[in-house]
């Protein structure tokens, strides 16, 4: 069986042309899957009865069950959804000051082993496809109350969207399909902790789409250390990627940088990130440790923050601080993965795939 929710437009017309089907079909079907939310052939009833029966005959369109909910203190909620093999993927939505994001996983665990985060210590399980993505926003929408709307999406969640790379593309291709949910690209963010190649990729195929680079050290050594698949793809190569890719006008490349007390929160790593970012039009995340019991790093103080942020500011670096949220229902940056960890407490985590 095929699950219609995997193509893109294109792909959904190739596939009803090869069995037939008139040219108006593709964006027939993708009306009734995105902007109707159909869950089945039936009730599609601008098609015939036989057009109807022999779609079900070969085709299936996945959804997601309800997830479990968990809502933070701050007024972000955790979604945990059960995919169809059982697995777990967390999307967390975020309300803040006029707008609704919705944090996507891309992968059920990670391969990076970044050293920092829940994640990366499950290993990659395995890929999500692009209807496992997409169905994560059609879930997440029918949680909304009536006059809610998402606004963005940022593909942080689990993962590492770019090592998921195909189908990444296929379901941004998707989520901005006008004949579908038709979201603005440029609402659209992928955060990656560095896969050069693929960044460029990205950004020559996806330009509107915006980026996020996962930065976390300023010297080789230290990334190094925090961050494995700098043993790949260094900081440098990484930042001279950087500097080359092609921004839209006005647009600048986000960096997240989380912050571990005594390890990378000195002066010195704030001058240096300073210095490692002229000639690139860059605004910084600053993103708190969010701790946990699998990584031995914690939170630095607030002045200690502070600081850090006014060495950047300094430097003519545009930074903000991001707040913490849903830190109490294990759903902030880096927190995401609980679940499976705690369903396996005996297993040892699978070792990282090692692409890094
Ligand atoms: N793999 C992608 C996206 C997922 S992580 C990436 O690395 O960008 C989303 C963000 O959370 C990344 O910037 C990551 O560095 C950050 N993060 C991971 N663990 C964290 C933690 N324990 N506390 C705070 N931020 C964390």
């Amino acid at each position: 069986m095929t699950d219609l929710k995997q193509f893109t437009l294109d792909e959904l017309r190739a596939w009803c042309a090869e069995r037939g089907e008139p040219r108006y079909r593709a964006s027939q079907l993708f009306r009734w899957l995105y902007q109707r939310r159909a869950r089945s052939f039936e009730g599609m009833t601008d098609l015939s009865k036989s057009a109807r029966a022999s779609l079900a005959r070969t085709a299936v369109i996945s959804w997601l069950p309800t997830a479990r909910v968990e809502p933070s203190a701050d007024g972000s909620r955790k979604f945990l959804f059960t995919l169809a093999d059982g697995r777990v993927v967390e999307s967390v939505l975020i309300p803040d000051a006029g707008r609704l994001t919705l944090c996507l996983s891309s992968q059920v665990g990670c391969a990076l082993a970044c050293r920092f985060c829940l994640t990366g210590v499950l290993g990659l399980i395995r890929h999500l496809d692009p209807g496992e993505m997409v169905n994560q926003v059609l879930a997440a929408q029918e949680q909304l109350s009536p006059g809610q709307r998402l606004t963005n999406l940022v593909f942080m969640g689990m993962g590492e969207p770019l090592h998921n790379y195909a189908n990444l593309v296929r379901a941004v291709r998707i989520l901005t399909e006008s004949v579908g949910l038709g979201f603005a690209a440029s609402r659209i963010t992928a955060s990656t902790a560095g896969l050069v190649p693929e960044l460029r990729r990205f950004a020559a195929e996806l330009p509107r789409v915006k980026l996020a680079i996962s930065l976390s050290g300023t010297t080789e050594e230290q990334r190094t250390a925090l961050m494995p698949i700098n043993r790949r793809y260094s900081l440098r190569e990484l930042l001279q990627a950087c500097r080359e890719l092609p921004l839209p006008r006005g647009r600048r490349l986000t960096f997240e940088y989380v912050l571990l007390r005594e390890v990378n929160d000195t002066p010195e790593d704030a001058e240096r990130l300073v210095r490692l970012l002229r000639g690139i039009r860059a605004k910084v995340n600053l993103i708190p440790m969010n701790e946990h019991a699998y990584a031995p790093y914690a939170c630095p103080e607030e002045a200690r923050v502070l600081s850090f942020q006014a060495i950047l500011r300094a430097g003519r670096v545009s930074t903000f601080i991001r707040a913490n949220r849903g830190r109490d229902v294990s759903g902030a940056c880096g927190q995401l993965g609980l679940s499976h960890l705690q369903a396996h407490p005996h297993g040892a985590p699978r070792a990282a795939a090692r692409i890094a």
